[in-house]
């Protein structure tokens, strides 16, 4: 149990979580647990369980906008995602000429955090240092990316980093019986994300939610449901390719998982010129699904067990109504009432971050 509240403690939970906890209760690889883990984070003691699939229909919402811009004006291209700490950490200390091509876009966790202690501050009136916020993460390095001042426009943004681990350890010590748990709702209002939010933890997830906004952006018109899957980011290759025309523009797309293969196609650029314009990377092999909070998969189990929790977020997405973020009606009122329009100054004020060059690390420097 949560024993000495200081305030209100709110916990938002991400989507790879929800596909690996239940490994640790006996279920098998890939079956989602969403609402008994909202039950369980209520029995825990948190008074308030959200949705970070919210703020990566909110992350599509500013990275769509910011590479159309990209593409529209002429700006720094390719553009590479943010979302993966390990990743924006990599390109500061051994890459740090490529930081103009890092989407300014924080994180999704970041994004709710910010959200939460001023949006959510804001309409409950709530002075945002009596707000706790949680967030229980498949991933280890968003320890370490809650800590980066230029992340926080409140004295700190996001609290606590719970993986997913720590949490079934945390349901086990309170004796909750997890499979038992009666099914429990999202809390509103930052707990509604689309099929987009949801495939997020998947290698490819990211890229494909992207495109399925900016086709929306560039035309104005919507994919045919049957156009929604981008099966060419899809799938546990290292380097994955895609390239989609939308109106006569053809926009080249690569989707990395793995370190090595991000600097062995950053090194190959370097020597060749690659059309890529967006780029997708991420630390872990298989993408956040795979992050090292999670449970545990055997070396026997380990490809057979990623694929299956890759299946649970696509066949989530699938029986999604939303399957766009801009369809989420939270993220339509969310810009209505608070931030405005896509990408304004407000949104880049609490949504947007800056980087360092770090490379003084290699060399053994303070700064
Ligand atoms: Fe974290 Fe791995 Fe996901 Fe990167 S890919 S955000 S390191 S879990």
């Amino acid at each position: 149990m949560v024993k000495e509240k200081r305030g209100t403690v709110i916990v938002s939970t991400s989507p790879s979580v929800r596909v690996a906890i239940g490994e640790m209760f006996g279920l098998e690889p890939g079956v989602n647990s969403t609402k008994k883990i909202n039950a369980a984070l209520k029995a825990i003691g948190f008074d308030l369980v959200f949705d970070t699939n919210f703020s990566a229909d909110l992350t599509i919402m500013e990275e769509a906008n910011e590479f159309a811009e990209r593409v529209t004006k002429g700006a720094k291209l390719p553009m590479f995602t943010s979302c993966c700490p390990a990743w924006i950490k990599y390109v500061e200390i051994f890459y740090p000429e490529l930081i103009p091509n890092l989407s300014t876009c924080k994180s999704p966790i970041a994004m709710q955090g910010s959200t939460i202690k001023t949006y959510f501050a804001k309409m409950k009136n709530i002075n945002p240092e009596d707000l706790v916020n949680v967030v229980v993460a498949p991933c280890t390095a968003k320890k370490y990316e809650i800590r980066r001042d230029e992340l926080n426009v409140t004295k700190r943004d996001t609290d606590f980093v719970l993986t997913t681990r720590e949490l079934a350890r945390m349901i086990k010590e309170n004796d909750i019986n997890f499979l038992n748990l009666e099914d429990s709702e999202f809390d509103s209002p930052l707990g509604l994300g689309s099929g987009a939010g949801v495939i997020f933890g998947n290698t490819g997830g990211v890229a494909e939610a992207a495109l399925r906004t900016v086709y929306h952006f560039i035309t104005n018109k919507d994919l045919k449901d049957e156009d929604l899957v981008f099966s060419s980011v899809r799938g546990m290759a290292g380097v994955k390719e895609a390239q989609i025309e939308i109106e006569g523009k053809v926009i080249k797309v690569a989707v990395l998982n793995g370190m090595k293969n991000a600097k062995n196609l950053i090194d190959k650029m370097k020597e060749e010129k690659l059309d890529y314009q967006f780029i997708e990377v991420m630390n872990c092999i298989g993408g956040c699904i795979a992050g090292g909070g999670q449970p545990k998969l055997t070396l026997l189990k380990m490809k057979d067990g990623k694929l299956k929790r890759i299946d649970g977020l696509y066949s989530e997405d699938e029986k999604m109504k939303k399957r766009v973020s801009y369809k989420n009606p939270d993220i339509i009122k969310i810009y209505k009432d608070f931030y405005g329009e896509v990408g304004s100054s407000l949104a880049h004020q609490y949504l947007h971050t800056s980087y360092k060059n770090k490379s003084y690390l290699l060399r053994g420097e303070d700064k």
